[in-house]
């Protein structure tokens, strides 16, 4: 064990309340792309000349369902992501009565999937779908696509769309203040995977008012917060060296 997992553990047993505040990196281990690395989604789309921000945004899924429907993924359909290290100690953390708080820029439901309790999912999820007509409530496996491969409502023809906060959207009303509440109250703040470059998330963190800080990511971040703690792995290689 090096020191640098050493001192975690020790952040991590010494900690009363522990909010894990997360990003695209954190699931990268389970096989989804980090949209901003070199391999991730917005490269892929930067690749074949379509720009992210109109792409995943709302207008252009109502002007262009179609083209938005049938957007390049570079994720096959056939893998089923599955928590990693990271997430399943995290959920195991939890379960042996630490107060652990999630709080992730991810969709895919990964932590609750490990068994996590306390998840705040800043940018919604990509597991409940609803009509943008009638507001008509769709699992996924209930979802029927016409001819372009547009998902769409049985009852009035609606566009169904996923519950994910698209570029241009507001995040749903409540989900920030209990993300800033979260944060207030933590007494270790673990940032991991995130590049910490959009708002709200960048200015998220500021209401942190505990103890300590530790920041978790490939590369190297500079946050508006004194660091007590970085490591420059990946995510889920640096929680599996950790025990409960
Ligand atoms: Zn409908």
């Amino acid at each position: 064990m090096t020191h640098q997992i050493e001192t975690l553990q020790r952040f991590i047993d010494e900690a009363e309340k522990i909010v894990f505040f997360g990003g695209a990196g954190v699931s990268t281990e389970s096989g989804l792309p980090d949209y901003r690395s070199n391999t991730g989604t917005y490269t892929e789309l930067e690749r074949q000349q379509l720009d992210p921000k109109k792409i995943m945004s709302k207008r252009y899924l109502l002007n262009y369902p179609e083209k938005f429907f049938n957007r390049p993924n570079t994720r096959k359909k056939t893998e089923v992501p599955k928590p990693n290290a990271a997430h399943l100690y995290l959920a195991e953390l939890e379960k042996q009565g630490k107060d652990v708080r999630i709080i992730t820029q991810n969709v895919d439901g990964l932590h609750q999937a490990a068994g996590s309790k306390l998840v705040v999912e800043l940018h919604g999820n990509n597991r409940h779908f609803h009509c943008m007509e009638c507001g008509r409530e769709y699992k996924l496996n209930e979802i029927q696509r016409d001819e372009q491969n547009i998902p769409r409502c049985p009852i009035d023809n609606g566009i169904i769309r996923a519950d994910v906060i698209l570029f241009g959207e507001n995040l749903k009303p409540g989900i920030l203040d209990r993300a800033k509440e979260l944060m207030a109250s933590s007494d270790l703040l673990i940032i991991a995977g995130t590049s910490l470059t959009v708002n709200p998330s960048k200015n998220l963190i500021r209401y942190f008012k505990g103890k300590r800080v530790v920041v978790i990511n490939k590369t190297p971040l500079t946050i508006d917060l004194p660091v007590d703690l970085a490591i420059e792995d990946a995510v889920g290689k640096v929680f599996q060296q950790l025990t409960v």
